[in-house]
């Protein structure tokens, strides 16, 4: 087996312990003669995986009790639709409601795309003007009076720019877009209305989404809606309204399991930190050679993008770098460069490994 260090930004790679674990077990699932994903949802060891994917879901974040977690079909993008669709209130006379969202990249743009169907979308941010390299003080973040919710991206995926802090939106309920930096670092649930992630990061494989919903965004959803498109029928039945992405829950279980028993999200945070170091610092030692074009105050540390002084030069360097084993590192075709995207199953030996094959490379085309 040769297993290469795979920065690819989702689906991506996920623990070794997880996938050897589900190895194992694939074809005769805790001595039921079936695998997991042949089995009735309905059944009671299915239902123990489903559960425990959700507790650690719960433990890890410590949601408090007043949030439901959902898993969803339909990724991250439906949840673009499904949250302007069940939270932006209609006004009587049947005209929309109103959002603020933040416009730091790819990923707020297909967000705020879906919520203009619904209703009025206030930019109370706009870094189109900057090329979304950079993102807005927290503090100065300013709140539309009376907003359905404020929506932001904690982590643009295509650009690397990461909020280091969250905005205080006081009464005005807060959703927000974690798909890529789930699960990395500690957030304080209480201080948002929703978090929402596509599984295919730091929590498992495609197939799901992740839905954190406090109690009183679910009962606002209208009774107007197809049922699957409404968070109310999914929250009451713990997401077994209907056949819940089995394998991908599975996956989660085992995922989400690895990373409690690594210490969970302090751990994260301290392994994220240590590969950002590495990646940036090489970044910084051959300066003349490698740019960030992030505003260093708003560096990712899961979705890191540098340049090269040459397109050519970006080139060689991905299929150098996949010659010694390290997949992944073309930049989004959306802006090109180059891109190591580090989620938690990244070893730090992986981001070491980058790090001095950059040096390596600069020293040898600088
Ligand atoms: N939001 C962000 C920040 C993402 O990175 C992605 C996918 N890369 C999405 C939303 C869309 O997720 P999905 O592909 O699960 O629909």
């Amino acid at each position: 087996m040769n297993r290469i260090f795979n920065f690819s930004a989702g689906p991506c790679t996920l623990p070794l312990p997880a996938l050897e674990e589900a190895q194992a077990e694939f074809l005769d699932f805790q001595g039921t003669g079936m695998s997991v994903i042949e089995m009735s949802h309905r059944s009671k060891e299915y239902d123990a995986v489903h559960m425990e994917a959700m507790d650690l879901v719960r433990r890890l974040y410590g949601v408090p009790e007043n949030y439901k977690i959902m898993f969803l079909g339909g990724g991250a993008t439906l949840q673009f639709a499904m949250l302007p669709m069940n939270l932006m209130n209609k006004k009587s006379d049947g005209s929309g409601g109103s959002i603020d969202l933040t416009l730091t990249g790819a990923w707020a743009k297909k967000a705020l795309a879906d919520a203009k169907l619904f209703g009025t979308v206030n930019l109370t941010f706009d870094g189109s003007d900057s090329n979304f390299m950079t993102l807005p003080d927290p503090a100065g973040l300013p709140v539309t009076d009376g907003v359905d919710y404020v929506h932001l991206t904690s982590n643009e995926t295509i650009g690397g720019v990461q909020w280091q802090e969250f905005p205080d939106t006081g009464d005005t309920p807060l959703v927000c877009d974690m798909s890529s930096d789930f699960v990395s670092r500690k957030v304080d649930v209480s201080k948002f209305a929703v978090i929402y992630a596509g599984a295919q990061k730091n929590a498992g494989p495609a197939g799901a989404s992740i839905v954190i919903m406090r109690d009183d965004m679910i009962e606002r959803c209208p009774t107007d809606l197809p049922a699957y498109l409404s968070y109310a029928t999914h929250a009451p039945k713990d997401s077994m309204y209907n056949t819940p992405p089995v394998f991908t829950i599975y996956m989660i279980a085992k995922t989400l399991g690895w990373l409690e028993k690594q210490g969970g999200l302090d751990a994260a945070k301290k392994m994220a930190d240590q590969r950002a170091e590495l990646i940036y610092g090489a970044m910084n030692a051959n300066s003349e050679f490698y740019s960030c074009p992030v505003d260093a105050k708003c560096r990712s540390n899961m979705n890191i993008v540098w340049r090269l002084p040459s397109e050519d030069l970006e080139k060689q360097f991905v299929a150098e770098a996949l010659a010694e084993g390290m997949s992944g590192l073309k930049g989004h075709r959306s802006v090109g460069g180059c891109r190591a995207s580090v989620y938690n199953a990244m070893p730090v030996d992986g981001a070491k490994a980058l790090a001095d094959f950059m040096g390596e490379f600069a020293k040898k085309n600088g």
